[in-house]
């Protein structure tokens, strides 16, 4: 299973476009990895996490297309993860390549803010209503269904079939009826996945504060399971941050530490896990080259805007 990340930023993106703080300045001089996109992940080419402001510059920036992606997920209606704008562009006022048609898997909340911004069935996207502590399958390629309105669509190329299993987790974020979510991702299908092998999972915890109770007992239900996360990505806004306005929303770096190594020994890791930080605010964290040394004494290795991972 490949992981692209799109964007790494927390909700201002990094450089912060009226700031003009000791590290928005530097960022803006070096470039390169230390300029941050609001945070969207892709996971092989047809499944993608968030679609927040940033994600038409950032595909661009990138080289890369989303037009194969079958199925979005979306961890909370925040602003910086959800911007209909973004997906409407998936509409066809002249031509254009014809889309397969995508499912969007969100909270009730999520897929109200899509739909006042956003004709779904035009922009063939089909909302799916998910909730914390559910798990769910979701497949995505083969030849892309012909929509009546859209009659081009059986032009789109079949591409591979994948399937992934999927378990949302509460996160400790935003308002309760939000449902801000966390994912354990596992590919079971697909021309990544290894004949016999369970499936490379992926931890996907950003926007959240220390995990509540309930997200840790079902983890620990997930690890009786046998499930083991070949990489880790959590949320570390709050950086090398002190007496936070709202300490509870997001982690500092040392809390992000923590809940890796309460991962690893709840047995939720494989032995050669990959560990990623990810969402970095300007507000808190220094430029790119020095929050990999920062990180490096815990192994932890700072998720950047075009960093590909393999997860087995
Ligand atoms: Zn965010
Ligand atoms: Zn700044
Ligand atoms: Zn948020």
């Amino acid at each position: 299973m490949n992981v692209t990340f799109l964007g790494t930023a927390a909700a201002e993106g990094v450089p912060q476009l009226w700031c003009r703080c000791e590290y928005c300045q530097i960022v803006r001089q070096r470039g390169g990895k230390s300029i941050r996109f609001r945070t969207a992940t892709l996971i092989n080419d047809d499944l993608l996490i968030d679609a927040g402001p940033d994600l038409s510059p950032a595909a661009a920036r990138l080289g890369v297309d989303l037009a194969a992606v079958r199925a979005l997920l979306i961890t909370h209606p925040h602003y910086d993860h959800l911007e209909p704008d973004s997906l409407r562009a998936r509409g066809r006022y002249w031509d254009g390549t014809a889309l397969p048609p995508l499912t969007v898997y969100a909270s009730r909340a999520s897929l109200d803010l899509l739909g006042h911004g956003a004709d779904l069935g035009a922009l063939q996207m089909e909302p799916r209503p998910i909730a914390p502590f559910q798990r769910f399958e979701i497949s995505t390629g083969g030849a892309a269904v012909v929509d009546p309105r859209v009659p081009r669509a059986a032009d789109f190329p079949a591409t591979p079939v994948r399937w992934y299993e999927v378990w949302t987790l509460a996160a400790e974020h935003s308002l309760p009826e939000d449902e801000a979510m966390l994912f354990v991702i596992r590919q079971t299908a697909g021309p990544e996945a290894r004949e016999g092998a369970t499936g490379a999972t992926l931890f996907y915890g950003t926007d959240t504060g220390p995990f509540p109770e309930a997200t840790w007992a079902a983890l620990d239900r997930l690890a009786v399971q046998g499930v083991r996360c070949g990489a880790v990505v959590i949320d570390a806004t709050f950086g090398t941050g002190k007496n936070l306005k709202q300490p509870g929303a997001h982690l500092t770096i040392r809390q992000m530490v923590q809940h890796q190594q309460s991962l690893a020994r709840r047995g939720l890791l494989t032995d050669n896990a990959q560990r990623l930080a990810i969402h970095f605010s300007h507000y808190f964290t220094p430029p790119h080259d020095e929050l990999l040394a920062l990180l490096a004494p815990d192994e932890i290795t700072p998720a950047y805007d075009g960093l590909t991972i393999t997860v087995s």
